[in-house]
């Protein structure tokens, strides 16, 4: 399966869903490729990642009439592990990059999260994380100079 399908999470939640070695010019939106929001792993796998947070990410692009880069969306959970292992910190389960609590899990979660980059410099984080509140990011998580974290799981923010 290399097309593009959309589907519904037993959650009521509408998802985009695509194998990673998707064709780069397939978009998800006018200013998203497909591509952009598939792991670093390397390796193949299905991407499934919630149309809301690309609708949004469009609208935060508006707003600050600067391109967005993606560090990271999706992540299989093999991938999601070896960053808490080189961070030497614990796996955090309830990510919201993440479609599985562990390889065993069989309900489908589709990724809420995407890692952001605006200009280079200005806007800083917080000004990020504070816009994408109003835009419809509930969870922000704030860097001092580099990425911001945004999902749409509960309203919280916290500082990395
Ligand atoms: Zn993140």
């Amino acid at each position: 399966m290399n097309k593009l399908e959309l589907r519904k999470s037993t959650s009521g939640l509408y998802y985009y869903e695509y194998e990673s070695n998707i064709d780069r010019r397939e978009k998800l939106s006018p200013h998203f490729g497909a591509y952009e929001f598939i792991c670093k792993s390397g390796e193949l796998h299905t991407v499934r990642i919630a149309v809301d947070v690309i609708t949004l990410l469009e609208v935060l692009r508006w707003n600050f009439g600067l391109p967005i880069t993606i560090t990271s969306a999706f992540r299989t959970w093999d991938y999601h592990k070896s960053i808490y292992k080189k961070l030497g910190k614990p796996v955090v389960k309830n990510s919201q990059h993440i479609q599985k609590r562990d390889n065993y899990d069989e309900v489908i979660r589709p990724c809420t999260a995407v890692d952001v980059l605006i200009g280079k410099t200005i806007p800083t984080s917080q000004v990020i994380a504070d816009v994408a509140l109003g835009v419809g990011f509930t969870g922000r998580g704030i860097t001092k100079d580099s990425f911001t974290h945004l999902d749409l799981g509960p309203e919280r923010d916290w500082k990395y």
